[in-house]
């Protein structure tokens, strides 16, 4: 076994020999000329001159193999339906679509957005375009027309595919409606849209534009199209950032680099081996959801579960904290993706649920999104008795910056780590005023990369290089780097942590504070389940903290007296870790915190709230109970 020290050595220092040779872990049509060219920096073109397709590394070249072993495994909990797909039927639904698109005008290079819920028309639909060179542009599913249009006027579809409907925790949300009103808010318009009819929500068709998929596929049963060789540097799809600190960008990717990326992240990282089941939780409207629910497990060879659903209710529609384990034992999965979040909502379920099934299979539980707080990482960890890698990354890299890849070299996880830098990625921390690297260890930077960045990250922003370059490379003082906008430590051993957006710091009479730092420390108290800190303008020292708190057990805060102690031994557990400055000014007790529909706090409106402001652009908002409970706290306060 190599070391994962120089196996990381090489892909920086001779990353011509490290990617030619991961570059072999896919099907090239056409060989590259040349692996990286960086002539023109911070833009990188990889794999320059070859000629290749995702649709064929993630189907088609399974077929000599193991085309009657399972490829996709749609499940869904909401309509209660589970259905298998080999990869020759795989093949076959693929190309049914491919020829429905190509029959409706889309040709290699026009955008096609896809606008679905959790079910395998959407796999197919993106294969689809993988296939023949179309761009695909995911919206998630659970956004509502405002955002819709947006990305509508941005991506300007030649086609978008939908469905009449999603369905979450047993409601239906139509979703044909919500199109229909974003494509009158929309400038741009598209030529046809495909509709995959569920039957959950009725349906008005708009004539001359809108076409059933149930038709289209009748036309196309038997339809043969091959898969487009396309250069390694074309676009394969944009995807937007989850809107967390603002605006969301267009990220843009490639073809070649990206099916290498994954190839070897499912080798060396995830470690997922042909002919086994992998079982990612997230949704494919998220960059997780396109690399490992739909290629990287694929290109591995690998089945791959879609879920439809909440992690805590069963096949019949009725609460069942255990569903996710039964589909680990029955599907026999070896490698397991979800978030933070999501572990949380399994915390408050009965810990026996962890013990009911045979969970021997899982080599490993894989987590990212969003810090990993250590008492969750303890629970889930005791629970699975397996490692639990967390690994932090963003929309922009397209996989892991910093993990662990225990396939490679096994290493040991740091609880609140999520490990050390990834081949390809040379991650440095830098000072944020004088852009000084920071070498010693525990001193807290800007995690940023130096470029070349690795094969899968992103190539621009889509239609925008400037802002590409100007947004990402351009913010710290005296060199291009990429700044990853994450403040973070490194210990002595180089593993990361992260500490915090660079947004999401407060300056109290002077001292500036990380909020994530405030919350860690409060989240360690034993009550408490979740929490979230921000600053709030203060006339007297410029910022004070603010902390909501969700308690394990949410009768306690009815009692006014045990909220007050809570507060109080709250606040002093803040000082004695951080200091009087850090302690927050107030502490109040809600049920729920607003988050982002992939499960991200959404720190800049409760702090827009908190300071009276207009909370901004809340589209992405999950639930809209959570953001008027902390208004009602600070109208009370
Ligand atoms: P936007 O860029 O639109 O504001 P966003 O940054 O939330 O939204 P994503 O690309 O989905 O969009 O998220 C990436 C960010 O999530 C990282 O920059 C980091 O802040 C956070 N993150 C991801 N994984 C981890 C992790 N394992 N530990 C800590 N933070 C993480
Ligand atoms: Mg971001």
């Amino acid at each position: 076994m190599t070391s994962y020290v120089d196996f990381y050595r090489q892909s920086i220092d001779q990353p011509d020999t490290f990617w030619a040779e991961q570059a072999r872990l896919i099907d090239w049509h056409k060989p590259f000329d040349r692996v990286c060219n960086h002539d023109r920096p911070p833009f990188v073109n990889w794999f320059e001159g070859g000629q290749t397709n995702l649709c064929h590394n993630a189907v088609d070249r399974h077929l000599a193999d193991r085309a009657d072993q399972a490829a996709l495994i749609a499940v869904s909990t909401e309509t209660g339906t589970e259905k298998i797909y080999t990869f020759k039927e795989l093949q076959v639904e693929v190309q049914r679509m491919a020829a429905s698109l190509k029959a409706l005008g889309v040709k290699k290079g026009d955008r096609v957005l896809i606008y679905m819920p959790m079910i395998a028309e959407a796999a197919f639909a993106m294969l689809a375009c993988a296939r023949i060179g179309a761009i695909h542009c995911v919206v998630f599913g659970g956004f509502a027309s405002g955002s819709l249009a947006s990305r509508i006027d941005d991506a300007t579809p030649k086609v978008i595919v939908s469905a009449d409907a999603g369905s979450r925790g047993g409601r239906v949300v139509a979703y044909k409606p919500l199109l229909d009103e974003a494509l009158r808010l929309s400038g741009h318009r598209p030529e046809a849209v495909l509709l995959a009819d569920r039957k959950l929500a009725p349906m008005a068709l708009v004539a001359g534009r809108d076409r059933l998929w149930t038709e289209l596929r009748e036309q196309h049963l038997d339809a043969q199209v091959p898969c487009e060789w396309l250069d390694s540097t074309a676009i394969s799809y944009t995807i937007y950032t989850s809107g967390t600190t603002g605006k969301p960008k267009g990220v843009q990717r490639d073809t070649g680099g990206y099916a290498v990326a994954l190839a070897a992240s499912m080798k060396h990282i995830f470690d997922g081996r042909a002919g086994e089941t992998y079982f990612s939780t997230s949704d494919i409207g998220w960059v997780v959801g396109h690399s490992y629910i739909v290629y990287g497990p694929l290109i591995a060879g690998m089945a791959t579960i879609m879920y439809e659903g909440l992690p805590t209710q069963g096949m019949d529609g009725q609460p069942n904290g255990g569903i996710w384990w039964s589909l680990v034992e029955k599907y026999k999965v070896t490698a397991m993706f979800s978030a933070p979040t999501a572990v949380r909502v399994l915390k408050k379920q009965d810990p026996a649920l962890l013990r009911k099934y045979d969970l021997s299979s899982l080599r490993a539980l894989f987590l990212a999104g969003e810090p990993l707080d250590e008492p969750t990482a303890r629970w889930i960890s005791e629970g699975l008795n397996v490692p639990i890698i967390d690994n932090y990354w963003q929309t922009e890299s397209g996989w892991p910056i910093l993990a662990i890849a225990n396939a490679v070299e096994k290493k040991p996880s740091k609880f609140g780590s999520p490990g050390i830098p990834m081949y390809g990625y040379n991650v440095k921390l830098l000072h944020e005023s004088t852009g000084e690297e920071l070498t010693k260890p525990g001193e807290k930077g800007v995690v940023v990369l130096e470029g070349p960045t690795p094969p899968g990250f992103m190539q621009t922003i889509w239609q925008d290089d400037e802002r590409y370059v100007e947004t990402y490379w351009k913010t710290l003082p005296g060199r291009m780097v990429y700044s990853t906008f994450d403040w973070g430590i490194r210990d002595a051993d180089g593993y990361y942590f992260i500490l915090g957006r660079t947004d999401d710091v407060i300056n109290v009479a002077g001292h500036r504070l990380g909020t994530r730092e405030i919350e860690e420390s409060i989240s360690g108290h034993a009550l408490v389940a979740e929490v979230a800190v921000v600053g709030m303008a203060d006339t007297l020292k410029g910022q004070v903290a603010m902390a909501f708190v969700v308690l394990k057990d949410a009768a306690l805060a009815q009692d006014a007296a045990a909220a007050l102690k809570l507060e109080g031994e709250i606040m002093k557990r803040v000082d004695t870790d951080l200091g009087a400055v850090a302690r927050p000014a107030r502490v109040r007790f809600v049920t729920a915190l607003p988050k982002t529909r992939s499960g991200k706090l959404l720190r800049r409106a409760i702090q827009a709230v908190c300071e009276g402001r207009d909370a901004g652009d809340l589209t992405t908002m999950d639930d809209p109970t959570a953001l008027q409970q902390i208004r009602d706290q600070v109208a009370a306060a």
